[in-house]
């Protein structure tokens, strides 16, 4: 039987995640991968956890296998609103909602928010799990310029200025995928500008807490509380696998989400919630993120030394203080695709840059590098590869190396 002709219209629309595909790739025996933005699994806290599981079993008994709020377990909730209100974002325990990782929120806001039509201000580059999630509601993107600093305010008023647009989804701090970050002066602006049109910015926030230099610049929903909606995630400083996202944004947009969730899943997993809320209040966090940090520094800073003796010059290169990749440009002189055939057939993977732009033809001399998940060891070598075939790619591109070689 053949079912296509059953397919919604909206369906066909949906294409696979290009880096799902490459993430099947790289799970080949042998394969060094610099390409997802996974954390390393020796970093997520089995110990605690595992003593956890019980006192959450102790505490809650059969409550903790229960059907529970839509909204999300109260005591996680609780744990949360203290964690933000550290970072400058007020919410109560009420106002906090939980979905099943913050891709459950993207995919929510799109439902909740975009008609067919829309027009959507992104990041150019931007998270490309925004875009897969955004596109079966049909929206149309614009694109919002970037820099060495995130996105140009200038870009941002003028894309507000000429109207209709729904809503602005910005990733402010270690941007996935260039690691850049807003400097606090441009968080300000950005509120300024966003209260003035009173447009709707959502602030997508999984990787502040990974800092492993300078300092934090507060969430531009702390500049204009009312205009963002703000979600983060414990995927990336405490287990991906537990599905946790959590949300604070002005109240109507708030029990819209609610209310879709509640046809979407009911709610997320109760055990994983408590487990969560137990690892929080009991302060293990603070405790374990300095190993994360202490143990992904040295593999980002493995690259950085590595990219510099291994680059041609010709590439340029973020140096983030943080967060989990590093976006190397080459601007016209290079094909990403290219580099990425010849380095997977010598066992080494990175995602090319074009995946990340909501336009097509964009991005073709870029490359996103993860340093989280592989060894330092692993690393270096994986960038001399790639600095082989960048090498090797440029000259091509300029005449001067046969196919053959
Ligand atoms: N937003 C961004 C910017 C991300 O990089 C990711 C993970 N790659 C997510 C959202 C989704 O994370 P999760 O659903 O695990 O919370």
């Amino acid at each position: 039987m053949k079912f296509e002709h059953l397919l919604a219209a909206r369906t066909l629309k949906i294409h696979d995640n290009a880096i799902r595909e490459i993430l099947k790739v790289v799970s080949r025996p042998g394969m060094i991968s610099l390409a997802g933005g996974i954390p390393a699994p020796e970093s997520f806290p089995m110990e605690i956890m595992n003593g956890l599981s019980a006192a959450v079993i102790e505490k809650y008994g059969s409550g903790a296998f229960q059907y529970d709020l839509t909204e999300g377990f109260m005591p996680l909730r609780e744990a949360l609103s203290v964690r933000l209100e550290r970072k400058g974002v007020t919410a109560s325990p009420e106002e906090i909602i939980i979905a099943s990782g913050s891709q459950g929120f993207l995919d929510a806001l799109g439902k909740v928010l975009i008609t067919r039509g829309d027009r959507v201000a992104v990041e150019a580059p931007t998270y490309l799990g925004a875009i897969s999630a955004f596109n079966p509601y049909e929206p149309e993107y614009v694109r919002l310029e970037t820099d060495e600093d995130g996105v140009v305010p200038e870009s941002l008023e003028r894309t507000l200025a000429s109207g209709s647009v729904k809503f602005v989804y910005l990733v402010p701090t270690f941007q996935n995928p260039t690691g850049r970050t807003i400097p606090l002066a441009r968080r300000r602006e950005i509120a300024r500008i966003i209260q003035t049109y009173d447009a709707l910015v959502i602030e997508d926030d999984p990787y502040s807490d990974l800092r492993y230099r300078g300092e934090a610049p507060p969430p531009v929903k702390s500049f204009a509380p009312d205009h963002v909606v703000y979600i983060s995630t414990l995927s990336k400083i405490l287990a991906p696998g537990l599905r946790i996202g959590f949300c604070a944004a002005p109240p109507l947009i708030r029990e819209w989400l609610v209310r879709v969730k509640q046809g979407t899943d009911l709610h997320t997993s109760t055990f994983n919630q408590a487990l969560a809320a137990e690892y929080l209040a009991g302060g293990h966090l603070e405790r374990h993120l300095p190993g994360i940090l202490a143990l992904y520094r040295p593999r980002q800073e493995a690259m950085l030394t590595a990219m510099a003796a291994c680059f041609p010059e010709t590439i340029r290169w973020s140096r983030p203080e943080g967060g989990m990749f590093i976006w190397a440009d080459a601007d016209g002189g290079v094909d990403m695709e290219t580099v990425y055939q010849r380095a997977v057939a010598r066992n080494t993977a990175f995602v090319p840059g074009r995946y990340f732009y909501a336009h097509d033809g964009e991005g073709r001399g870029a490359m996103r590098l993860n340093f989280t998940l592989a060894e330092a060891e692993e690393i270096r070598r994986a960038v001399k590869i790639l600095g082989e075939e960048i090498d090797w790619a440029s000259q091509k591109k300029s005449g001067s190396v046969s196919e053959m070689s």
